[in-house]
């Protein structure tokens, strides 16, 4: 299907991003080169012997994602402090982020700076709606109870539905088993004018299928390029990509299960399934490094949100969505011709 529209507080600077996206053939191989070295040591301390074959298979291919030439990059700021922006190119490991980070923030104040951050998402949204030119893409991942849904509850509070479309992806259709894998995500990318938001993502195919052999491991291998082509072409149609992913603790996803078990009003929230997929938690550890990793490209890069915190969570993605919002500059389309000194008859 096509679409016909157009650190944490050390985190890589959008500057960096873009400037990785309009260097020379040359200078990106020789970076490579380390990167892949690096990338190799950091591998084998990582992870576990048994994945030493796709480690090797995903190493050879970081940093090959194609760039796209600077005057059709998207606009990119950077990321809200006590966000880690993952550098495209680089292995990345989550044991790198304290998932109780707060950026520097009290509780308090950031729960006052919310607000003034929610209006300023308002008002743009609504330019964004009247341009009907460009649009925003903000996919959201994590483990369970990682807190996609609050977030976005809390974030797109006072957002004008109508220029808004939210998306919770779950296990596949038999329909949407028998397309590709991206079919049923490309359906649902945001046209001209609008904020998409997906809640779980394209990025499950190489997640809980990955985690739970669900096709074979060449099927999901092939993915990671397959998505950074995909999100691709979403970014020279017009489409700003933001992909947050949820950083929480094990110990974390303990106490909100347990939550969610001793409260009657959070009972529909528990999913029997999620302690079942809790005894796989390092190997989702081992899946998120390597799509994070894969599929951080300076078009769209990853941003691992700390988020044990939930009121420091939400201004960090808060803001990361008003500053892009920002950046992309959408503006009241012209006056139609003809209307000045019009009067409404009575
Ligand atoms: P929830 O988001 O908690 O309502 O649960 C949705 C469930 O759908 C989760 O267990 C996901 O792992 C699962 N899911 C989402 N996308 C896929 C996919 N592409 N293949 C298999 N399972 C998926
Ligand atoms: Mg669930």
């Amino acid at each position: 299907m096509s679409k016909t529209n157009g650190k944490d507080a050390g985190g890589p600077e959008t500057g960096k991003i873009r400037e990785t996206a309009s260097q020379g053939d040359v200078e990106h191989k020789s970076k490579d080169k380390k990167a892949k070295k690096e990338a190799r040591k950091a591998r084998a301390d990582d992870h576990p012997p048994s994945s030493a074959a796709w480690a090797r298979a995903v190493d050879a291919g970081l940093g090959t994602a194609p760039s796209l030439s600077p005057h059709r990059a998207p606009p990119l700021p950077r990321a809200a402090p006590g966000i880690v922006t993952v550098e495209p190119g680089t292995r990345f490991s989550l044991s790198h982020v304290d998932p109780d980070a707060t950026g520097g923030l009290e509780k308090a104040e950031a729960k006052a700076a919310l607000a003034g951050v929610r209006e300023r998402i308002k008002a743009l949204q609504e330019k964004l709606y009247a341009e009907h030119a460009r649009s925003l893409l903000v996919v959201f991942q994590a483990i369970d109870t990682g807190g996609k849904d609050g977030t976005i509850r809390s974030v797109l509070e006072g957002v004008n539905p109508q220029g808004c479309r939210v998306w919770s992806f779950k296990v596949p259709s038999a329909e949407e088993l028998d397309q590709d894998f991206l079919w049923r995500y490309h359906l649902r990318a945001p046209g001209r004018g609008l904020i998409g938001v997906f809640n779980r993502s394209h990025y499950e195919d190489v997640l809980v299928v990955r985690v739970k052999g669900l096709v074979p491991e060449e099927t999901w291998c092939e993915r990671y390029g397959l998505i950074n082509d995909f999100e691709r072409l979403l970014t020279l149609s017009g489409t700003t990509i933001l992909k947050f992913f949820l950083h929480i603790s094990k110990d974390e996803q303990k106490e909100r299960l347990e939550a969610r078990l001793e409260d009657p009003d959070k009972h529909w929230k528990f999913d029997p399934a999620d302690l079942t997929e809790r005894k796989s938690w390092d190997a989702y550890r081992t899946a998120f490094d390597d799509a994070l990793s894969r599929c951080s490209t300076p078009y769209a890069p990853w941003h691992v949100v700390p988020a044990n915190r939930k009121w420091a969570r939400n201004l960090m993605v808060a803001r990361t969505i008003a500053d892009t919002l920002e950046a992309m500059d959408p503006q009241f389309p012209p006056a139609r011709e003809g209307i000045a000194g019009l009067t409404v008859p009575d």
